[in-house]
């Protein structure tokens, strides 16, 4: 880690938003828990206490959800004009892109990411999804239907918001994930009880602020911070809840699994992944290095669609882990605010040792490290961007998600793609997959071969419109694009005898 880096000033009106009170937004208004309780969050760069935040519980869930009950059941959301709508969830899309600088200083505070990506990825994703489903509320058709029962018939179907959702979402890209949940589910028509990550609250508390500012109606958008054993297991047993959306670990998305299946909530979850890289031979070896490395380094490895196989053809293979593995030891890691920081800590200290665990769990089963592989400073939690090769298929470091900046790189005998895919398909996982080639028929043929919900090819990036979600133990339906929203409908058929 570089020391004597210049630290970006923090604005005066982050400070101050930092200093707080930080409570509970329940039904257009802050109050603070029922229990008066309150749990700390802390700066990853530096372990330091950055706000004291309302920990809801139980009887907050339930107070949060009558709001939000009432909103949706009498209030003016659900009935309100599409257009109407519209307006509202663009205005709060202005909101957030006038403030876009303070957001991203809160973010970088709280999870840890250097300052740019927040400006340059978190920001401009929130802002662009909001617009993006702003579009759909008034584009949300059901469509007329020919039967053929006897008769003279006019059917046609229409969607209609399935109610109070309840979003549960992690704390790797705190703002980014709120937004995905609140505005599909907001251009539906629903009403939103919201529980962000307890480690990463700040950002969804300074949309809750937006989002009075713009004047949405009271109990529609509710946000509650809190523990996910607590707050969460409540929202997703609470009756009054129709849908949970969660994005989040493997292992919560069955606990919400089960309390939902209760009284059969809707359900849409985006859970863990082990996405493979796979490059061949002829692809641009260059450009494939820098894009691997990004796909593991960004955001500290800490992004569920993180690049954390590398499968090369041997032709290519030490090429290739070279070059990561030079990336790797390039990157300059430090604090987020820090204007020469690439890649920033991982957001809690559970995690540094978690992801530690894992890498020395790798050496143990007969990985070699060929680049980062231990902490760095004892203050914060930083972990050196890490290569393992001499990985193979049952290795927990390539079987499990990490969740952390390192790579498993390994490599592969001929060009037989049946085989390339049975083992790039070989975990739980099937989030997304990429590849390296510059032949499109071995493009287009390894993207049907592959069990991914993504498959990228030559590039990455996120886009509103492009359906995002996972196959096998990765989740559960669709988030972003025209799937997005359908996800927060309940579809109706309805047929006239004339
Ligand atoms: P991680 O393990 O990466 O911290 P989690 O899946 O535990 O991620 O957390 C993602 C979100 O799920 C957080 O908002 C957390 O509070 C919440 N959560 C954790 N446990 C539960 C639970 N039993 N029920 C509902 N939500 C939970």
């Amino acid at each position: 880690m570089s020391v004597n880096v210049s630290m970006a000033m923090i604005p005066a009106a982050v400070s101050e938003f930092m200093r707080g009170p930080h409570r509970l937004l329940i039904d257009g208004k802050w109050v603070p828990a029922a229990s008066h309780r309150t749990f700390p969050t802390h700066n990853p760069a530096d372990g330091s206490l950055l706000s004291d935040i309302a920990a809801a519980e139980a009887v907050d869930v339930d107070l949060a959800v009558t709001a939000a009950r009432r909103a949706f059941d009498d209030g003016p959301w659900s009935r309100m004009a599409p257009a109407a709508r519209a307006k509202l969830i663009w205005k709060l899309a202005d909101a957030l892109e006038a403030q876009a600088e303070e957001f991203a200083f809160i973010e970088t505070l709280d999870n840890g990411k250097p300052l740019n990506d927040a400006k340059v990825v978190d920001l401009p994703h929130s802002i662009e999804v909001l617009r993006y489903f702003a579009g759909w509320c008034t584009k949300l058709n059901g469509e007329s239907i020919s039967i053929s029962n006897p008769g003279t018939w006019h059917a046609y179907t229409t969607r209609e918001p399935v109610g109070v959702v309840g979003s549960i979402t992690p704390w790797n890209a705190p703002l980014m994930m709120a937004v995905s949940k609140i505005a599909p589910a907001l251009a539906a028509g629903c009403t939103v009880v919201l529980k962000p990550a307890e480690q990463t609250p700040l950002t969804a508390l300074k949309l809750g602020q937006l989002i009075l500012d713009v004047g949405f109606p009271d109990g529609v958008v509710n946000i509650l911070t809190g523990f996910g054993e607590t707050a969460g297991a409540a929202m997703t047993a609470h009756p009054g809840i129709d849908k949970v959306t969660f994005t989040g670990s493997t292992e919560v998305g069955r606990l919400i699994v089960r309390a939902a299946a209760a009284d059969f909530k809707r359900v849409t979850l985006e859970l863990g992944g082990k996405t493979p890289v796979i490059v061949f031979p002829d692809a641009d070896i260059d450009r494939a290095i820098e894009g691997a490395a990004r796909s593991i380094f960004s955001n500290a490895g800490q992004i569920c669609n993180a690049g954390s196989r590398l499968y090369a053809h041997r032709d290519v293979f030490e090429r290739l882990v070279d070059g990561v593995s030079r990336r790797a030891s390039e990157i300059r890691v430090g604090a987020g605010l820090a204007a020469s920081t690439q890649m920033g800590p991982v957001v809690s200290q559970e995690q540094l040792e978690r992801i530690s665990g894992f890498i020395a769990s790798g050496q143990n089963q007969g990985a070699e490290i060929r680049a980062g592989g231990g902490r760095i400073g004892s203050e914060g939690y930083f972990i050196q961007p890490t290569v393992l090769t001499g990985t193979r298929p049952d290795m927990d470091v390539v079987q499990q998600e990490i969740f952390g900046p390192v790579l498993c790189a390994m490599s592969y005998d001929e060009a037989d793609l049946d085989r390339i895919a049975r083992e790039a398909n070989a975990t739980n996982y099937g989030l997304g997959a990429v590849l390296w080639t510059q032949n499109l028929s071995t493009a287009h043929k390894m993207a049907r071969k592959l069990k991914a919900g993504t498959v990228r090819v030559n590039g990455g990036g996120l886009d509103p419109a492009l359906p995002f979600g996972g196959f096998k133990q990765s989740g559960w339906g669709r988030e972003l694009g025209r799937e997005g929203i359908e996800g927060y409908t309940e579809l109706k058929s309805v047929a006239m005898a004339l």
